[in-house]
């Protein structure tokens, strides 16, 4: 078995297998125990393979502490995220690998607030778990075990709330869901229809071998989607990845919109009726986030990327709002977690009172040229090739403005920016750029990935 490190950027993601067993995950669960003390851990999974042996795993180290498990069963992470705010749970542990691949597995903590664990957080557990000094309880004072099988119902319930689902109901919108087999399929096509949605679901049985499509939602990936929202006349496609703490938002053309976009229109709003005038997101997000956000009387902060980056800045700034340009959206008031259905729903509810098309409402936001390559790199070797970047590329590149380094390298340029980083779960490095022309676009693409290749080459 792979030593090293446990966390990556957002939780444990692994290979099941080869970098990560069930000797891991009973670790883990007792290191988790350890750093609580005591109380309660709710425990859920997304629909992997792997999931209900290493959440019995998990569980089983948690109760040999003396803390107790509560077991949620397959639900989204926000739903875990949820449940643990609201119940008032010590803690939430997901077992999930968001959108990677099916052999992935992986473990996501959620503190009582609803927030991800921080990385100082993931330290403490990562410590006490290499360290093994667990706390022990006897026979006659273990953990207890308990289920519970409505906190989707729960969570729709306090969606609702949210939202005028009389205004959306009256619209009786055409929807098709793909939840990508995810653990989506459990609570958005059921949401869907308590808006008096007519729902057409695909992919939707869940399954670990995601037989549908990919797990992470992108033009690619979606094209059953797309097709179906045509065929079919939809109002709009809604798509989640594995574990369903991300959407992306098909229009009724068939155009499917990125994640920064689609915060920019739904900051517009949020910017109209709260008082809080910050909007958190990562540093890959288009400009045009920054352009709408500052039209209407708000400022953009940046973070490095991960939903849990943002919440943190989210609270630190008292935002209202944020979110990922992967399809992440945070609402703090909610709680402090991807919120991918309140999300969803407030775009229905946008179209419902504007009597506006999403293709017409979205296209009020401008689309930059953005383009997107990954290159291999083991993971042993990317410190080097980003130090040596950190060099070189800001260099090499014409027309350098400023270099940002609060995630990976981003260089801002005259006419548009670039973002390279690696990847914290898989052997990658990622390179991101926008600019207003596709020729300038294509321009940047071309000389970073020519700088990349040099760099990775070197070794
Ligand atoms: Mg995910």
């Amino acid at each position: 078995m792979m030593a090293g490190k446990l966390f990556g950027t957002t939780g444990v993601r692994k290979v099941y297998g080869t970098e990560f067993d069930l000797s891991m995950a009973l670790g883990l669960g007792k290191a988790l125990g350890t750093y609580l003390g005591e109380g309660t851990v709710v425990v859920a999974r997304d629909v992997r393979t792997t999931g209900p042996m290493i959440e019995d795993a998990l569980s089983a180290g948690i109760l040999s502490t003396g803390v107790n498990v509560v077991k949620a069963g397959m639900i989204p992470t926000p739903t875990l995220a949820f449940i643990t705010k609201q119940r008032r749970y010590n803690t939430g542990l997901m077992v999930t690998a968001s959108h990677n691949p099916p052999e992935y597995t992986g473990v996501k903590f959620w503190g009582p607030n609803s927030m991800g664990y921080t990385p100082d957080m993931e330290n403490e557990i990562e410590r006490i778990y290499s360290e093994k000094t667990f706390q022990v309880a006897k026979w006659n004072n273990l953990g207890e075990e308990q289920s519970i099988d409505n906190a989707v119902e729960e969570h729709i319930a306090s969606i609702l709330e949210r939202i005028d689902s009389k205004k959306i109901e009256s619209r009786e919108y055409n929807i098709i869901v793909d939840p990508g087999n995810g653990a989506g399929s459990v609570l958005t096509p059921y949401l869907m229809r308590r808006l008096a949605c007519k729902v057409i679901s695909i992919n939707s049985q869940p399954d670990g071998y995601f037989p549908g499509r990919a797990s992470e939602p992108d033009e690619e990936s979606l094209t059953d989607l797309i097709k179906v929202v045509k065929d079919t006349g939809a109002d709009l496609g809604i798509a989640h990845d594995g574990d369903a703490d991300r959407v992306v938002f098909v229009t009724e053309r068939g155009e499917v919109i990125r994640g920064d976009r689609t915060i920019a229109l739904l900051a517009r709003e949020e910017l109209k009726r709260s008082k809080e005038k910050t909007i958190v997101t990562t540093v890959d997000s288009s400009k045009v986030l920054d352009e709408t956000v500052e039209e209407a009387g708000g400022n953009a902060v940046r973070t490095p990327v991960g939903d849990i980056q943002v919440a943190i800045k989210m609270s630190e700034t008292g935002a209202a709002f944020g979110g990922e340009a992967a399809g992440v959206f945070i609402f703090s008031e909610f709680h402090h977690a991807p919120e991918p259905f309140l999300a969803a729903c407030k775009i229905l509810e946008l179209m419902a009172s504007t009597g506006q098309t999403f293709g017409d409402l979205i296209s009020e936001i401008p689309a930059y040229p953005l383009r997107k390559a990954k290159m291999n790199c083991s993971n042993s070797k990317k410190g080097a090739v980003m130090a040596i970047l950190t060099e070189s590329l800001p260099k090499v590149m014409e027309d350098t403005v400023e270099v940002i380094t609060v995630d990976g390298i981003g260089i801002s340029l005259k006419d548009g920016w670039v973002l390279v980083r690696p990847s914290g779960t898989e052997p990658i490095i990622r390179i991101t750029c926008e600019a207003s022309t596709e020729k300038q676009v294509e321009k940047i693409l071309t000389e970073a990935k020519a700088e990349m290749e040099r760099a990775i080459g070197g070794f």
